[in-house]
């Protein structure tokens, strides 16, 4: 079918880049041995240290957020060790497979994909282990398959209750410039992030927030590492530089991204989306849909994963709307295929560009038959209208 005006790219990554970025990006490319490079990798990675609020080092990576998974285990462990992490969803399965890809044993919590890390959970397993064989807690904090926050400030507590020296490595891909993040703050030593959900650009740059602890386990760490060595990087990076050829267009674009972000400030970024998940949630609830987070304080604030009606299939529901209004949804993963759809409202979106998103879904339950009442979009907007209020000046920025 031809479709007119622009995609609806409502899945919860890859985001809608704006066109700022998009024009940042159509330049042409320069040596990446020259001073003019040494300054846009410069502001960069002092930009990327502001956004993961760190003033420790974080490496770039030319690849998706999975590159960075794998560095952050290839950097710090040595095969055969041990590492706990709670089921979350997809993406903790993810997560998962991939440090028993380098031979390590993985003690996984069983979760109902419904809620997010059990901290309580994870105390006890670290107070058990008197040895101190496990080197390392995993965990996801925006579970993008379920929406579902897991609270990383718990985790670290828990960790601090049981006086256990492992490692906190945290996921924070979908969550990164979306929701509040703080790697040194909350005590993370791995952070992992990617480009194409909070930070509006396309896929295909990855990060490591890396803390001393960290650094420290790298060097006793005996996984074999090249391409992701932490070690070469920080040879090149404090100077701008990279090692290796680095992907200069998509960095252009992460110049413009920060700039954007540093405008309107970190603060009003999260206040933004939270309006955003409370107005999607409020039109799920009038729609007279089951939200997949069981626990309201969980609630994700950059996607809203559904349940469809029992005996209707979420693939159909997105194929309706796809087809008819030019919007993509995000399908449910893994266990949940076919029996939920999720609604991505993150990065580059305004109030306009989820009541055009929300509309697309109500119009679309009508189209193909699923039984719902009218009203969410109605009740969204509502939502919107009651919360918006003007932002703060950019208190953030620095
Ligand atoms: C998108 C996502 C990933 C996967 O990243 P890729 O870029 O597809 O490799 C990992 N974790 C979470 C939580 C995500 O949302």
């Amino acid at each position: 079918m031809l479709h007119t005006g622009r995609h609806f790219l409502q899945i919860p990554g890859p985001s809608n880049v704006p066109d700022r970025v998009l024009r940042a990006m159509d330049a042409a490319v320069i040596d990446h041995r020259s001073a003019e490079f040494a300054e846009l990798g410069t502001e960069i990675l002092d930009g990327m240290k502001w956004i993961c609020r760190t003033a420790g080092p974080v490496i770039l990576y030319p690849s998706s957020g999975t590159g960075a998974w794998e560095a952050a285990i290839a950097n710090t462990l040595s095969a055969g060790d041990r590492v706990v992490m709670c089921e979350t969803g997809q993406f903790s399965n993810l997560w998962r497979a991939v440090a028993e890809r380098f031979g390590i044993q993985v003690d996984y919590i069983p979760g109902n994909w419904r809620r997010g890390a059990n901290p309580a959970e994870l105390e006890a397993r670290l107070r058990a282990d008197r040895g101190h064989e496990i080197k390392a807690v995993l965990a996801v904090h925006n579970e993008t398959s379920s929406g579902v926050l897991s609270s990383i400030p718990d985790i670290r507590r828990a960790m601090d209750a049981a006086h256990h020296p492992a490692l906190l490595m945290v996921d924070t891909i979908s969550s990164l410039a979306s929701m509040d993040y703080r790697h040194d703050e909350w005590g993370v030593d791995v952070s992992v992030a990617g480009s194409q959900k909070g930070l509006m650009l396309p896929p295909g740059l990855s990060f490591n927030a890396v803390s001393e602890k960290a650094l420290r386990a790298s060097e006793t760490a005996r996984l074999p590492r090249s391409y992701w060595d932490w070690k070469e990087m920080m040879k090149f990076n404090p100077k701008g530089f990279f090692p290796y050829t680095p992907p200069t267009t998509l960095l252009y674009g992460l110049r413009e991204a920060l700039r954007m972000i540093r405008e309107e400030g970190l603060e009003n970024i999260f206040r933004r989306h939270e309006r955003y998940g409370e107005a999607t949630r409020a039109a799920v609830r009038a729609w007279g849909l089951e939200i997949v987070c069981e626990d309201p304080a969980q609630y994700s604030s950059s996607v809203t994963a559904v349940f469809m009606p029992e005996g209707h299939d979420a693939d159909k529901l997105r194929a309706v709307i796809l087809d008819n209004f030019d919007m993509s949804l995000g399908a449910g993963l893994s266990k949940l295929a076919g029996k939920v759809f999720r609604i991505g409202h993150l990065g580059s979106f305004n109030d306009l560009t989820l009541a055009g998103t929300l509309c697309g879904v109500e119009m679309g339950l009508g189209l193909a038959g699923v039984p719902h009442k009218e009203g969410g979009v109605m009740a969204a907007l509502k939502s919107l209208a009651a919360t918006n209020k003007k932002p703060e000046p950019a208190a953030m920025a620095r």
